[in-house]
């Protein structure tokens, strides 16, 4: 790859490996194994292999590293390891690294199952965990310990699209050397200049704008080469949480057509926005591209977009909300995001559900509130179907 190459050349040409019969898509190896000429090859390739030799397909396989490459090429990342799917990404990034003894600071607006694995699987390993509300600096400074060595964070957050300060969060961890891990999926990577402002490790769930037509579940986690081949690499091989052939094939396809389509989402996101604003019935409309949020300026300044991810909150409560969804035509119910097809869910009774009440008040998941993920529809018809929605609730 050109390294002056831009990410929208990267996400079409980075990472391809052609085989003798110089295809121009790019190969599915559907291969768990691979074969060598000789008994000293294989003794060879065992003791060391480069980039372009393959053992077993958990360890890697060459569908699955012209995806890697790829996506840390479009990221303006050293390395990438692919897995199963997002939480295999959460879960390994905070395993492969942490021990007992150790201490994580993260911001409490997370992604549920992010949630779980930081409180309930961390702590069964002697690993302690704080939770700040990761908009105040203030909190993350105090909370900060000599042992903290992961500092995990979402921006922006789900469903209420708070976004938090990573080049300040990540001076105030490498004061005592933790690592900054980001989930990133709502940035995605086409926004996402993380990696820049100074966060270690970020991840992404390929199973949302990715692959961004709902069919696989995928992760990846990007970082130093150093970080990538001597921590997560190993834990991976070793765990089993790695991407199938198949599916790095469908998330390396993706990555062609990713800018185009986060583009179009976000813009039809921002239309839609615009006209939410004012509606009688919301008592709030949450868009980080909208100058009304908390943190627009540094939205702009961080990301540059307010994403494809807006929520609107109704006066009257899970009844309006329910009326809302059961109206809507053109937008589906569902939980996903990213997706070609706008997505509307109700996080208190299905995402966020296990959460307590107090916990839900806490976060903002209040019983009006609804999550849309914009799609690739016409930004009209959309628009038309969730104003129709919007007078039934
Ligand atoms: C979806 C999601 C995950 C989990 O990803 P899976 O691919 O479903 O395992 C983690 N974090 C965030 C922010 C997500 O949106």
């Amino acid at each position: 790859m050109d390294q002056n190459w831009k990410p929208r050349t990267r996400a079409v040409h980075g990472g391809s490996r052609r085989s003798q019969y110089g295809e121009l898509s790019e190969a599915i190896f559907l291969t768990q194994g691979f074969v060598y000429d000789t008994a000293e090859s294989a003794e060879a390739r065992f003791i060391k292999a480069n980039s372009d030799e393959f053992i077993y397909a958990r360890y890697g396989n060459p569908t699955i590293a012209m995806f890697e490459d790829r996506i840390a090429g479009i990221e303006g990342a050293e390395d990438a390891f692919a897995t199963a799917s997002g939480m295999a990404a959460v879960s390994a990034s905070l395993l492969a690294m942490l021990r007992q003894g150790d201490h994580v600071l993260s911001a409490r607006a997370l992604f549920s199952s992010c949630l779980f694995v930081l409180e309930e699987i961390l702590p069964r390993f002697g690993i302690s965990v704080t939770f700040v509300d990761g908009t105040s600096l203030d909190q993350w400074k105090q909370a900060i310990q000599p042992n903290t060595k992961a500092v995990f964070l979402e921006t922006i957050s789900n469903p209420t699209l708070e976004v938090i300060d990573l080049e300040e969060v990540a001076k105030i961890a490498h004061q005592v050397d933790a690592k900054v891990i980001v989930d990133n999926v709502f940035s995605t990577p086409v926004f996402s200049k993380a990696l820049a402002l100074g966060v270690d490790i970020v991840i992404y769930s390929s199973t949302k704008h990715i692959d961004g037509q709902g069919r696989a579940l995928g992760g990846i986690i990007l970082s130093n080469q150093e970080f990538i081949r001597t921590i997560i690499e190993p834990y991976m091989k070793h765990t089993g949480g790695s991407m199938s052939p198949f599916t790095a094939w469908i998330m390396l396809k993706s990555l062609e057509t990713l800018d185009l389509r986060v583009h179009a989402q976000a813009n039809s996101a921002q239309k839609m926005a615009e006209v939410l604003y004012g509606q009688q019935k919301l008592k709030r409309v949450i868009y980080p591209g909208h100058i009304s949020h908390d943190q627009f300026d540094l939205v702009m300044k961080q990301i540059g977009s307010g994403g494809t991810v807006l929520s609107i909150d109704f006066s009257d409560g899970q009844g309006a909300a329910f009326r809302f969804l059961n109206s809507l035509k053109v937008a589906k119910i569902s939980n996903n995001l990213g997706d070609a097809k706008t997505i509307a869910t109700h996080p208190a009774t299905t995402t966020h559900q296990r959460l307590s009440k107090d916990r839900k008040d806490e976060l903002g998941i209040t019983p009006g509130l609804v999550r849309i993920s914009i799609g690739l529809e016409d930004s009209e018809d959309l628009i038309d179907d969730v104003l129709q929605a919007v007078k039934k609730a």
